[in-house]
């Protein structure tokens, strides 16, 4: 059984999926995966710097992902472009993933299922979700951003309702960290439950 793990930015998705780790539930996340592909795959690595040029190659010879980033926003031909060299790549490293995976259910946390239309791909979809207003909150925290940025990404994303609207099982990440951890072993159990035929 394959779980899409999907929420907004800040929702608590990293923090959910640490969880599935714990209980020793084989999980993956589609942004490292993305990260790692464009770190130490040579191949994707060369066939971006020949589509958007050397300057995308930091002093130490790898992809600057922020000026990757800034190449693309607002250049949406080119953002597909590169989309095309880098999820090819990504989706085979997550199917082999899945394909040597040995424990009950696979989790798979990818930020955007509802936008990217790809809800077949998944048995079931597990959406975390809270505020805009607590996403913002715990965006901030952890990154870098500005408000703007992180507001930015909020708008870009779908609408709570939208995500919710695709959720086989929906766990609302406002309490404490602990409440969090019990909500995902209680889903890992019902989880269980399924993969038993119980
Ligand atoms: P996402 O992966 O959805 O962007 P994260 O899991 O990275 O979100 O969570 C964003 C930040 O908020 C992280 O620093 C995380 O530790 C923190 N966080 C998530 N859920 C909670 C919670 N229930 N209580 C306190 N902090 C939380």
């Amino acid at each position: 059984m394959i779980i899409g793990l999907t929420g907004g930015i800040g929702s608590g998705k990293s923090l959910a999926l640490s969880y599935f780790q714990r209980l020793k539930i084989d999980s993956i996340s589609a942004d490292s995966t993305v990260k790692k592909v464009i770190d130490e795959d040579e191949c994707a690595k060369n066939e971006l710097i020949k589509l958007v040029g050397k300057e995308i190659i930091d002093p130490n010879e790898a992809v600057d992902r922020k000026i990757l980033r800034e190449k693309i926003f607002n250049d949406d031909i080119l953002k597909t472009k590169v989309e095309n060299i880098i999820h090819p790549i990504v989706q085979k490293k997550i199917m082999s993933f899945v394909g040597s995976s040995s424990s009950a259910y696979v989790v798979i946390e990818v930020p955007l299922i509802y936008e990217t239309n790809s809800t077949k791909n998944y048995d079931r979809i597990l959406v975390i979700d809270c505020s805009e207003h607590l996403q913002f909150e715990r965006a901030m925290s952890r990154d870098k951003s500005t408000k703007v940025e992180i507001n930015n990404i909020i708008k870009s994303q779908c609408a709570r309702s939208e995500r919710l609207s695709i959720a086989s099982d929906v766990i609302r990440n406002t309490g404490t960290e602990d409440e969090l951890k019990k909500k995902i072993y209680e889903l890992h159990s019902f989880y269980i439950s399924i993969v038993n035929g119980r």
